[in-house]
């Protein structure tokens, strides 16, 4: 819902300001038309339903993976692709995965997102809305930005999604924004007062090997972006999360994870919990490393001090597993539907 247009329409209309709210809440709750909003008079109704679509996104597609996962592709009203992961879990959690701009314009060697043509970012009704599409249909307990962008570098549009986000039913807490390590964007967070989590892609235990994966370290150096994260975490009181993606033979040795936990750790309080990710297949020539060498990496932190879990995979068979999101199927040709 363009929540401005909205707004604009109502008045246009000569209605009163607390309509709006009314749409609002009918939405949050998963509304799919007007008819449903039954405290609104019929003719308003009508009206909007002439006037207003309900959502900024159109959907162009939806797949369904069989552990639940749905991966929803949608394009804004100017034709920009952006995709959005609803998963389940065995716990009863439902999370949310949006996107915050359409494509990246960050280029992490390993990501899909970062090899598609970065459009623009996403307004704040466009972010929401991918939440609103799920919520339709299920009800939603936990969100995380982590899909396509990079949320630092749209943090008005996100922050103000994420004031919305208790009305649908997930608290402040229950939000993770995700970020490459955009500093500037990191004291805002901090600044903000807004109780939601911090989570740090990382991915290297060093310069030089982060650079290379990331090239934004360049201007963000490890040093500087955990200096930030753990100036986060005492303003906060929350653990900050660290992604850190399995690549065999890349960065997944023993010493690797032993210098991951000296940067980590630490005199007092701990700060971050890692979270390994285990490699999900792009185009990218990388492979993700075993099983067996994730469970060594792991049990090497924890046994220096540094919590660690490994990330479950989801969605992978549908590409709507961390990194995979490209809104593939707008971009190849080949795989264009077929002419009737
Ligand atoms: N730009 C933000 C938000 C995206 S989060 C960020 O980078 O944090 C998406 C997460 O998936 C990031 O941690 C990213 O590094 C990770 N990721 C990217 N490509 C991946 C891949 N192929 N397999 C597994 N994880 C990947």
């Amino acid at each position: 819902m363009d929540l401005e247009l909205l707004e604009r329409t109502l008045a246009d209309a000569g209605e009163p300001a607390f309509r709006a709210r009314q749409v609002w809440e009918w939405l949050a709750r998963g509304a799919a038309d007007y008819e449903a909003m039954s405290n609104l008079p019929g003719a308003l109704r009508a009206r909007l339903a002439r006037e207003l679509p309900l959502s900024t996104l159109e959907l162009r597609e939806e797949s369904r993976a069989r552990d639940g996962t749905r991966k929803a592709l949608f394009h804004t009203r100017d034709h920009r692709p952006l995709e959005a992961v609803a998963m389940r879990f065995a716990d009863g959690r439902r999370s949310v995965c949006l996107s915050s701009q359409s494509g990246c314009p960050l280029t992490c060697t390993f990501c899909a997102t970062g090899s598609m043509r970065f459009a623009r970012n996403l307004t704040a009704s466009e972010i929401i809305d991918q939440a609103l599409h799920f919520r339709r249909t299920e009800p939603l307990s936990h969100c995380v930005f982590m899909g396509m962008g990079e949320p630092m570098l749209n943090l008005d549009s996100v922050l103000e999604a994420c004031a919305r986000l208790p009305d649908i039913g997930i608290s402040h807490r229950r939000v993770t924004i995700s970020t490459v390590g955009w500093i500037p964007g990191i004291e805002r967070l901090a600044d903000s007062g807004l109780p939601v989590r911090l989570a740090l892609s990382l991915h290297a235990p060093e310069d030089a090997l982060r650079s290379e994966l990331m090239p934004i370290n360049e201007r963000f150096p490890l040093s500087d972006v955990l200096q930030a994260c753990r100036a986060f975490h005492a303003r906060r009181r929350r653990r900050v999360f660290v992604e850190y993606v399995m690549l065999a033979g890349v960065n997944d040795r023993y010493e690797q994870a032993l210098a991951l936990a000296r940067l980590l750790g630490g005199p007092g309080e701990a700060v971050f919990k890692v979270n390994l990710i285990p490699y999900n297949p792009t185009h990218a020539a990388f492979r993700g490393s075993s099983r067996a060498a994730i469970g060594s990496f792991k049990a090497a932190l924890t046994e220096h001090g540094i919590p660690a879990t490994v990330r479950l995979t989801r969605g992978r068979e549908i590409d709507a597993a961390c990194g995979q999101l490209a809104a593939a199927r707008e971009q190849s040709p080949s795989a264009a539907p077929a002419a009737p």
